[in-house]
């Protein structure tokens, strides 16, 4: 049986001798015990068949004497390539003569096999069925290759912000999408066949850029990067995009027969990102030459102070200042330390931007420090009839830090705490821990700060509002400084408060020793 045919053969046999039709029938039958044959003995009933298989129900090979009386071979064969003319014709014949059979072939005959050596049928049977099959299977494959090819091309044309060009193995352009034409401006007849090095600067192509992009996609199977390109109109468009070598077959080791360029066109957001870039450099030089301004005035303020200080000091304790003038003494010392305070936060400020505070680092016990702190502020919050409590909960109580900035920072905490809590209302300063560090809490229920203000409040200059700043004064520095030590220190400050109104929660985090 033949590996051919898994399917039940249909056959048509055109014989007009009933003996050889049977004899044809047996070698048939013999080799494809499940074929159909349908044998017709004339042109009508051979035509019939023809239409019928037309119509829907195909023969897989047609056999056909080559003499039927009033009607030919060659006629048959004409009329199947007609009608049916992708099923194999067979001519089974008695001689036919070299010749003959071979003009029947080029007529287009699948191949004839002589009655006397019938035992060649299935052999030839099987090839015919094999070749249909292979065509098939070839035209399919051509198909799924077409609609790939089809889907490929939509797509790639749908890419309008991308350029898809295909070059051959030398450069030159052989395809440029949609997005290729958007982007250079250039149309597609102009484009194609010219070298993809016109896209380049003169610059570029003069320094062998070009040669450089192809070759090293050649080596490396793909090169990709930004450069500037050109447009057709000649304005540079900063290209961001990957050249990528195609070979013969899916083998890697195929030969390269073209490139293809994939790139966008990334114009604006380079220049977006330069002019970022060149806005940011320049924040950051006018802020060093801020930082370097105000460390250079807050020196050449701070120097004058201490002799005028000094001087007032002197008066009041020397000179013999008329009783209606006694009172200016301690009002200039007054102001002279507040302006000194002033400048010390200036001072500080600009060495925290430079980076260059010295902490004198040593053991601290925290607990002095906030019983220091206690004492500093308790006749302010003994004026505002403020009620100051403190709880120390915390397991650990000794830090590494700068003991005198430590005090700076939870005095500053507390200190606005102060003054920002209406008169008789209640700051608590608790400890505890969190984790291994140690917290500490100044919980006020005074004016409260709004959710967009918290994180600002840390900057130098800033105050919460406009309106807070006009009643309460200062220039809002002080937790700048603050923040800035705490950091220094390895530690954190944040600020929290339900919102306007319902007091505010400064916590300090300090890593502990032991
Ligand atoms: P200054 O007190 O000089 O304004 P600070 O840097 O110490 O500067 O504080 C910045 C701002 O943070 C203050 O102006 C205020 O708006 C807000 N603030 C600080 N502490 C509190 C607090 N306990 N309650 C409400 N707002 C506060």
């Amino acid at each position: 049986m033949s590996a051919f045919a898994p399917a039940p053969l249909k056959i048509l046999l055109l014989e007009d001798s009933k003996f050889d039709a049977e004899f044809v029938g047996e070698f048939v039958r013999a080799n494809y015990p499940l074929a159909r044959l349908d044998v017709v003995d004339d042109e009508a009933g051979f035509r019939d068949a023809l239409a019928q298989a037309a119509a829907g129900q195909p023969y897989d090979a047609i056999l056909s004497d080559h003499e039927v009386p009033g009607y030919g071979g060659p006629q048959a064969l004409d009329h199947a390539l007609g009608v049916v003319p992708r099923t194999p014709f067979i001519f089974v014949s008695g001689l036919i003569g070299e010749e003959n059979a071979v003009d029947l072939l080029k007529r287009g005959a699948t191949d004839y096999v002589s009655k006397n050596r019938l035992s060649r049928l299935p052999v030839v049977l099987d090839r015919a069925l094999r070749e249909v099959a292979e065509r098939e299977a070839r035209e399919r494959a051509e198909r799924r290759a077409r609609k790939a090819d089809e889907i490929y091309g939509r797509v790639v044309d749908a890419l309008n912000d991308y350029a898809v060009i295909l070059l051959d193995r030398d450069g030159v352009i052989r395809d440029w999408n949609r997005g290729a034409i958007a982007i250079f401006g250039l149309a597609r007849e102009q484009a194609l066949g010219s070298h993809f090095g016109r896209l380049f600067t003169d610059e570029d192509r003069a320094a062998g850029v070009v040669e450089r992009e192809l070759d090293a996609a050649r080596r490396n199977g793909s090169s990709s990067g930004d450069r500037w390109l050109r447009r057709a109109d000649g304005t540079p468009m900063r290209a961001d995009g990957v050249l990528t070598a195609l070979r013969d077959g899916d083998d890697e080791a195929g030969e390269i027969n073209g490139f293809c360029k994939i790139l966008r066109d990334g114009t604006d957001a380079y220049e977006n990102a330069a002019a970022l870039r060149e806005a940011k450099d320049e924040a950051e030089r006018a802020n060093r030459t801020k930082d370097r301004f105000l460390a250079v005035l807050s020196h050449e303020l701070r120097t004058p102070l201490a002799p005028i200080a000094t001087a007032a000091e002197v008066l009041e304790r020397e000179a013999g200042v008329p009783p209606q003038y006694a009172a200016l003494l301690p009002m200039i010392r007054r102001n002279v330390a507040l302006e000194a305070r002033l400048i010390d936060d200036l001072l500080d400020l600009t060495a925290i931007a430079a980076g260059k505070v010295t902490l004198k680092l040593d053991r601290v016990d925290m607990r002095q420090v906030v019983d220091a702190v206690l004492d500093m502020v308790k006749e302010a919050s003994l004026e505002k009839r403020i009620s100051l409590t403190s709880r120390w909960d915390a397991a650990r109580a000794t830090v590494r830090g700068d003991a005198a900035r430590l005090q700076q920072v939870l005095w500053n905490i507390v200190h606005n705490a102060i003054k920002f809590t209406p008169e008789g209302g209640r700051i608590d300063l608790r400890a505890d821990d969190d984790g291994p560090r140690l917290r500490l809490r100044c919980i006020d229920d005074g004016i409260g700060i709004d959710r967009a203000s918290r994180d600002r409040i840390f900057s130098a200059f800033e105050q919460a509002d406009g309106a807070v700043a006009r009643r309460f004064g200062g220039l809002g520095l002080g937790l700048a400084i603050a923040h800035g030590l705490v950091t220094e220190h390895g530690g954190r400050l944040e600020a929290d408060s339900p919102g306007p109104g319902q007091g505010a929660t400064f916590t300090l985090t300090l890593d502990t020793l032991d």
